[in-house]
């Protein structure tokens, strides 16, 4: 018997192939909770890869809560939301994200991925229409081709190209896509005009706000809040709470009968176990830190700004961002590995993003803060740089 089956074997070619291009991907271990400061592979990095903006990840405060509730209510919810699986600290953590982005209702889901799998295949089918951002995130990507709807992906943040291609359907129920914050760039979509278009052509407008949720407008209550956007019934909010939540999981908000739809009609609602009732329970004292956290997100906003200054004049370009997300782009995908690689034996960890993450050309360093960085920590990271360019 041959060692291989032919069909591994070709796997094994193929990632091969990955190796000599410099592709393959390889995960490090962390030997400490997630933080700016933390233990990879035993070695101490100061680390800017996490999404954790505000520095929850490892809180006291939600650590206590989540020990509570595994006292309380055990580690598993046992079942589906619709059969036994809707516990109490569910059924709280729903009602305090609703009250908090001042929406009528909303769900919890198991991640964010699956949320956006619920939204879009939900609202729209075979025959209908999706006007996506061309820098949307992978999973609403998949949700689109889950839905069977006709795809049109707009140039990014290209309000006047959507306006025509809107224009011009013909499909009976419509849906505009976006991120809220766009995760490889941590630029804003020009939410205002989305709406007034939604508004115009009586379209569903479903916003991704993995990385603004707890980190813009009042409160940290999101993106919609940054433009004083009110809550409105074609509006639905996606949010992720392993972000700046720190826990894990993801919540919709929307009008009521949204909500009831999803309940009844969203599979990766439907047919998965829910959360643990510890994230619940975790979420719903996280929401309450979130709105008690502007000394963190001022802090964020410091560093966001000493890094920048930090970098105005070096050869690489720093597109417009002023969120937690700070791409530096360096172009070239083995200059990009280079410099991550140069950091790294720094003691400074900084992911480098490469195409087809990215546009080809546009290989990069994603820098993203926490508010528990020091100013000491940023520093750093700005010299470093500032050496390497
Ligand atoms: C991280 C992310 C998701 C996925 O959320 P998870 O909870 O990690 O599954 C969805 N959309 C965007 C824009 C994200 O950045």
């Amino acid at each position: 018997m041959p060692d291989t089956a032919p069909i591994v074997a070709r796997i094994e070619d193929e990632l091969r192939e990955l190796a000599a291009d410099g592709l393959l991907r390889r995960r490090r271990v962390l030997d400490s909770p997630c933080g700016p400061e933390c233990v990879v592979d035993g070695r101490p990095v100061v680390s800017f890869c996490s999404n954790d903006y505000l520095g929850f990840a490892n809180h006291p405060e939600l650590i206590a809560a989540a020990q509570a509730a595994a006292a309380q209510w055990g580690v598993g919810s046992g079942a589906s939301h619709l059969v036994s699986g809707h516990l109490r600290p569910h059924e709280e953590a729903e009602a305090a994200l609703a009250e908090f982005v001042g929406f009528p209702a909303a769900i919890t889901l198991a991640t964010g991925y699956m949320a956006n799998l619920a939204i879009v295949p939900t609202l729209v089918g075979r025959g209908d229409a999706v006007f996506a951002d061309r820098l949307n995130h992978a999973s609403l990507i998949d949700a689109v081709q889950l839905s069977r709807a006709d795809s049109h992906r707009y140039p990014h943040g290209d309000v006047a190209g959507l306006s025509a291609m809107l224009a011009a359907s013909t499909a009976k129920r419509k849906l505009i896509l976006t991120d809220a914050v766009f995760s490889m760039d941590g630029d804003i979509a020009p939410l205002p005009q989305l709406c007034e278009l939604a508004e115009r052509h009586d379209a569903w407008l479903v916003i991704d706000d993995a990385h603004g949720f707890g980190v813009l407008g009042e409160s940290g209550r999101g993106t919609l809040a940054h433009f004083a956007l009110p809550a409105h019934p074609r509006t639905i909010l996606m949010g992720t709470l392993g972000k700046a939540a720190g826990v894990a999981g993801a919540f919709v908000a929307a009008d009521r009968t949204v909500i009831d739809w999803l309940v009844n009609k969203a599979r990766s609602y439907i047919f998965t176990t829910a959360a643990s009732p510890i994230l619940a329970a975790t979420v719903t004292k996280s929401v309450a830190l979130i709105a008690a956290a502007d000394d963190r997100r001022q802090r964020l906003r410091r560093l966001i700004a000493q890094l920048r200054g930090g970098l105005a004049d070096t050869r690489w370009r720093m597109p417009p961002s002023e969120t937690a997300i700070q791409p530096v782009i360096v172009g070239d995908n083995h200059e990009a590995l280079r410099v991550a690689d140069a950091l790294f034996a720094r003691g400074l960890w900084v992911p480098a993003i490469r195409p087809p993450t990215v546009a080809k050309g546009s290989a990069r360093l994603r820098v993203t803060l926490s508010s528990e960085h020091t100013e000491a920590h940023a520093a750093q990271l700005v010299d470093a740089l500032r050496a390497l360019a």
